[in-house]
């Protein structure tokens, strides 16, 4: 044998494949491992081909080197070299990913060819034709059989690996893209009238049942709910697992009615009683229901519509919803402004506005608060309509970071500009504070935007405590000992308790705009402002009344004590240069 031939049957016979008359000793039926190799791998099917054609080559240069007198040695190498091409011209097909029966037929035709159409190939072998012929001999049988089995080999790990692409591993259901496939799959059918809907179902608490109980317990609650699901629905439909807890249910031929039935018995078997390794499991589920309407197209956009019916039942605290006109056109709305918010981040393009916290006595300027906003198209979208989403898309860390380098080189560059050094004050959502590399990034901040760190406060809501408490306040600390101050947002409105507020690592206490309304209107409400001012004088903390619009309220304030006042009788929430001019410009320069 040649080197090229030797080397070609090396590589092929590594893979596990085995060529009829090279290799007797390698078993046909080979291992999968090497057959996902030889599938998947471009290079062993390149030596299959490249080996293929060798042989013929070597079978044709012996062939030529045979001599005259032996005839039947002669003949049987013409048809050894004949079998060789058919057979390397069949592998070619089965590594190009010719369909089963083509590569049958094309062994049928090598088998017709040598036989003279006496014997032909069924899946299982050669079968005979014409029932008086001979058996066409040992080694056509031997390469039909391989080439049958190397087919099946292909088929079954083509399939295991379309299965692993478009299966969830733990519990076997489709994964996203498979459901999205599906979805896709309905909508191009064409129907009279909407007959798919997308069910979403989001297990509630089992955050809490992964945490106290382990993630063993968790994956073995996600299988439970997956058969449960699995069980309420018809053979046909497709049940999916595309997120943590989160599960997809693609219901096919089936009216708006049907599809709640179907929800209706989801809900019911997922409820009854679980337990897991002896220990009661106790979930609660809810549920979005979205009809695919005619002319959709984007499958997409309805798992999005589904996901927020879902959401909206959680939020209702009732177990489902079904998506309408209404959800839709929110439903748009969001991703669009997801979209937007998504390319503000990217190009640093968010916008700020600058309100003024002033000394309640003397109506002089002692800070600064920064207030994002996001542009769109000539829209400017308050943070009421784009932050929980920030939040929810784990972008909010991004916006509280991009906010606090923006103002703080604003509020650097206003110092060299104006010699007057301000505290800024910085919205810093409680998600962004879960996280445990808030301290490095509030740090790099300031670092990138040269602001010192006496002269940042942070404002937090009290719900920061609520659910990591020590590990919350731990980060705080940190930032406080370097000189950062922090100011508790909306005082009042939150759970706040005296005790609790003497544990918190606080400087600063904002009362919530609605008590600074309702000042002067009833004794009473006077009363809380002036039991928050006691309470904060008996901690040593600074107050700012937030949200003072008249002068009877700043007369209030003036009167009950309160350090620090902001609100729109001072300024409204402004651009940096509109807040330059009223705030630190030398007033009357033009004058002069
Ligand atoms: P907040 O921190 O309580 O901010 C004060 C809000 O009250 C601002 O609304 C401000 O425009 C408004 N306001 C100020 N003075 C008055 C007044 O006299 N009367 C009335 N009616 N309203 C007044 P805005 O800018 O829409 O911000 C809403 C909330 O969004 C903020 O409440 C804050 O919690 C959050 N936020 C704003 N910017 C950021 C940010 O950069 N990061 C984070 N995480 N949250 C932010
Ligand atoms: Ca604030
Ligand atoms: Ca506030």
């Amino acid at each position: 044998m040649s080197t090229v031939v030797g080397a070609a049957a090396a590589a092929f016979v590594a893979h596990g494949v085995v060529v009829a008359g090279l290799d007797e000793s390698a078993a046909a039926g080979t291992e999968i491992a090497a057959i996902v190799a030889m599938v998947a791998s471009p290079v062993a099917l390149i030596a299959a081909v490249v080996l293929g054609r060798a042989i013929t080559a070597e079978v044709r240069r012996s062939a030529a080197r045979e001599s005259e007198s032996t005839r039947i040695l002669n003949e049987q190498r013409r048809r050894a070299e004949h079998l060789a091409t058919g057979q390397a011209g069949v592998l070619e097909l089965i590594a190009s990913g010719t369909s089963p029966s083509g590569v049958q037929q094309a062994i049928g035709a090598l088998v017709s060819d040598e036989t003279g159409g006496a014997w032909t190939v069924s899946s299982t072998g050669l079968t005979r034709v014409d029932q008086s012929a001979e058996h066409p001999g040992q080694d056509l049988e031997v390469i039909v059989d391989r080439l049958l089995s190397v087919t099946r080999e292909r088929d079954r790990i083509t399939s295991a690996l379309t299965h692993q692409a478009t299966h969830d591993g733990l519990t076997g259901l489709a994964n996203r893209a498979a459901v999205l496939e599906r979805i896709g799959h309905a909508m191009r059918q064409r129907r009279k009238e909407p007959d798919v809907a997308v069910v979403y179902l989001d297990l509630d608490r089992f955050k809490q049942v992964n945490d106290s109980l382990g993630h063993e317990v968790g994956d073995e609650l996600l299988k439970v709910v997956a058969q449960r699901i699995t069980d309420s629905v018809r053979e046909g439909d497709t049940v999916g697992r595309i997120g943590g807890d989160e599960f997809v249910v693609v219901l096919e031929s089936i009216n708006l009615d049907q599809a709640r039935m179907v929800a209706n018995r989801m809900i019911d078997r997922l409820l009854a009683p679980l337990e897991i390794g002896g220990a009661p499991i106790d979930v609660g589920v809810s549920m979005g229901v979205a009809m695919v309407e005619l002319g959709d197209r984007d499958p997409d956009k309805l798992l999005r519509e589904a996901d927020l019916a879902m959401y909206r039942a959680k939020q209702n605290g009732v177990p489902m919803v079904e998506a309408d006109e209404d959800l839709r056109e929110w439903s748009r709305e969001r991703h669009d402004i997801e979209v937007r918010l998504r390319g503000a981040l990217a190009d640093e393009d968010l916008t700020m506005r600058y309100q003024p916290v002033v000394d309640t006595d003397t109506g002089e300027l002692r800070g600064v608060e920064a207030l994002v906003r996001l542009m769109w198209g000539d829209r400017m979208l308050s943070p009421g309509l784009f932050l929980q989403l920030a939040e929810e898309t784990g972008q909010i860390a991004q916006v509280d970071n991009q906010v606090l380098r923006a103002a703080g080189r604003q509020v650097v560059q206003w110092q060299e500009e104006y010699g007057r050094p301000l505290e800024l004050a910085i919205n810093i959502s409680g998600a962004h504070l879960a996280r445990a590399d808030v301290f490095d990034e509030v740090m790099a901040s300031l670092d990138h935007s040269g602001l010192p760190p006496e002269q940042l406060v942070l404002e937090i809501t009290e719900g920061v405590f609520l659910s990591d408490a020590t590990e919350v306040a731990k980060r705080l600390d940190l930032l406080r000992r370097l000189g950062v101050k922090v100011a508790v947002d909306d005082f009042g409105t939150g759970y706040s308790s005296l005790t609790y507020l003497q544990r918190l690592p606080v400087d600063i206490l904002k009362i919530d705009r609605a008590f600074t309304n309702r000042l002067g209107l009833t004794k009473s409400d006077d009363a809380i402002v002036r039991t928050i001012l006691d309470l904060a004088d008996a901690l040593e903390l600074d107050v700012i009344a937030e949200g003072v619009e008249t002068d009877g309220q700043l007369a209030k304030l003036r009167e009950l004590g309160c350090p620090g006042s902001q609100g729109y009788l001072f300024a409204k929430p402004s651009t940096a240069e509109d807040f330059a001019a009223q705030w630190l410009a030398p007033k009357g320069i033009e004058a002069a």
